[in-house]
């Protein structure tokens, strides 16, 4: 089984080998950004299951903070895609890029609940942490 997906304008692609892995919603500052202001929904994928099969992303790093994460985009239409997190091999793949939203089997926790909005609602029952879950 494989999953596909890419950007708004689809000149750049990706394949993820094997079952989409659960993920969660991030409700942090810079996923508001990223988002256009609902949280980011994300899934950690294996870095060898992820593959580009079109284009090329452009990358940002924020040069004012230590550990910033990498935020690959297309450099077309400007959709972010993949988070790639320093010294975290698997890739984090934001969900509304994959083509078939039933796909995702969907969040298991949301993260950086500090962060959010008055007006965010988080799915009842969802564990949640106000920042980073615990290291399991
Ligand atoms: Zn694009
Ligand atoms: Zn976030």
């Amino acid at each position: 089984m494989a999953i596909e997906g890419g950007c708004y304008c689809g000149a750049l692609r990706y394949r993820i080998e094997g079952a989409m892995p659960k993920g969660g919603l991030c409700y942090c500052r810079a996923c508001q950004h990223a988002s256009g202001g609902g949280p980011n929904a994300f899934a950690l994928v294996a870095a060898e299951s992820f593959s580009w099969t079109k284009g090329t992303p452009a990358r940002f790093t924020r040069p004012d903070l230590p550990t910033a994460v990498t935020r690959d985009f297309c450099p077309e239409c400007g959709t972010q895609v993949t988070t790639l997190r320093p010294g975290q091999s698997k890739r984090i793949v934001k969900i509304g890029t994959l083509d078939q939203a039933q796909d995702w089997p969907g969040p298991g926790f949301a993260i950086f609940t500090a962060e959010k909005a008055p007006w965010h609602h988080l799915p009842p029952g969802l564990p949640a942490f106000e920042g980073l879950p615990p290291t399991r």
